[in-house]
């Protein structure tokens, strides 16, 4: 069936044809992809087209689709049950190797997607604090739990609101919706409601608003902030984990701000490898408010599910590799230099970014710091290029806001054909 038959198809029983909205191409018009398999680096749609994938699932691919190691870990797991709702050794083994990545982490809990992860953390932070307010940054995503689907309010340190039908404002009565890498707006939230706020979660290196970085000044005065006035900082790392270095954003910050560490952190996609697992963890103070042990209430029929403990268990045993970061780093560098040089031999101006196996790039003429610039690049032209891209088989996230995520399966002649792609959809 060709993929626009699928989508019509797909429209009768599906609200808009997908089970999530980006993937129905709206942001970019056109049909979307069904994609029918995959392997390495590369998709096959419902047509038979190859693609060079640089979404990988959005993020949790990092090994590429199919590796040898995960399938075996996964299909014998599979065989030993599906599903037991009770507790396994695997559960075990996957909580001990994030906590021995990640230094901050002393306890872990398992849950089956990012979005769960960020709500329960959220829970988690003001359950600890007993306070009520939370922060948030303008153009993050940490999922669609309704406290977190919310936009800025008019004023600096005001109240946001909903983002989406069906959230009551009462909901979001509570979060501060402040600008990403924006100091003074910080400073104010703080001063003025200081001593009412629980948390403020942050994606380190935001991948929602394409690839922004929280500048180290930034990082450093809110963890400040959350220092002097006894709120919690949660990282958000279920796209920047395991994906931009081993140790997640954070040992990033942490290189540069000695002993900087966060106190909740969240984990997803790289850590399930594209099973539906995700985690937050903290030091075993702020964990043991979790029930059985404490007051602050949470559960999953399927957390620590045992196929999905063994494809993750297995993706990072694979990422710690020796070099496996410092190759897939030069590999994604190298993808995001080639794009930029052949924009500027058209003489379209492009600026990219990149850390580890996640990059973006931007149709402006310098790096964006914040959602409003990520916004004011130059839709069309991002339009134009990434059906330019599909045409000639390559997958780039179908909205400029999107970051996009190299594998270890990516060759370099993989790159070597994007960017000559790139060349042609360009125009130069
Ligand atoms: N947090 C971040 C930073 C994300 O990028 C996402 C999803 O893209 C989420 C949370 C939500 O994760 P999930 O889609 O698994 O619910």
């Amino acid at each position: 069936m060709s993929n626009q038959a699928l989508f019509e198809r797909a429209m009768r029983v599906i609200p808009g044809g997908v089970n999530s909205p980006v993937r129905a191409f709206r942001a970019v018009g056109g049909t979307p992809r069904f994609i029918a398999s995959a392997s390495g680096a590369y998709i096959v749609d419902a047509e038979g087209r190859r693609y060079i994938d640089y979404i990988g699932s959005w993020g949790p691919m990092i090994l590429g689709h199919g590796h040898p190691a995960v399938l075996d870990a996964v299909t014998r797991a599979a065989r030993d049950g599906l599903s037991f709702g009770a507790p396994t050794e695997r559960e075990v083994e996957l909580a001990e190797e994030v906590i021995r990545l990640v230094p901050s982490i002393e306890q872990l809990r398992l849950v089956s997607s990012g979005t769960e992860a960020c709500m329960s953390a959220l829970r988690l932070a003001r359950g600890v604090t007993g306070r009520s307010h939370i922060i948030k940054f303008e153009g993050c995503y940490h999922g669609h739990a309704d406290a977190l689907l919310v936009k800025a309010g008019s004023g600096l340190a005001t109240f946001g609101f909903p983002t989406s039908a069906g959230v009551p404002a009462e909901v979001v009565q509570h979060t501060l919706v402040l600008e990403y890498n924006n100091l003074q707006q910080l400073d104010e939230a703080f001063a003025t409601h200081g001593k009412d706020i629980a948390c403020a979660m942050l994606e380190p290196i935001a991948g929602n608003m394409n690839l922004v970085r929280a500048s180290v000044p930034f990082v450093r005065r809110l963890r400040e902030l959350c220092n002097t006035h006894g709120a919690l900082l949660v990282f958000d790392e279920v796209m920047t984990g395991f994906r931009v270095a081993l140790g997640g954003a954070q040992s990033l910050y942490a290189r540069e701000l000695p002993g900087f560490a966060p106190d909740i952190s969240v984990f997803g996609k790289v850590i399930g490898g594209g099973m539906p697992l995700a985690a937050f963890g903290a030091s075993r103070t702020i964990m043991e408010h979790l029930a059985p042990l404490g007051p602050v209430y949470q559960a999953g029929t399927l957390s620590g599910n045992p196929v999905a403990t063994a494809c993750g268990l297995a993706t990072l045993r694979e990422i710690q590799q020796p070099g496996f970061y410092d190759s897939l780093a030069e590999r994604t560098r190298s993808l995001v230099t080639g794009l930029t040089a052949a924009a500027a031999k058209a003489g379209v101006e492009m600026v990219g970014d990149s850390e580890g196996g996640m990059f973006g790039f931007f149709f402006t003429s310098s790096l964006p710091q914040n959602y409003a610039q990520v916004m004011a690049t130059d839709k069309d032209r991002f339009n134009r290029f990434f059906h330019a891209m599909l045409d000639r088989g390559v997958y780039f996230a179908p909205a400029l806001y999107e970051a996009g995520f190299v594998s270890a399966a990516h060759s370099d002649a993989d790159i070597a054909a994007t960017v000559q792609a790139a060349g042609e959809a360009l125009g130069g």
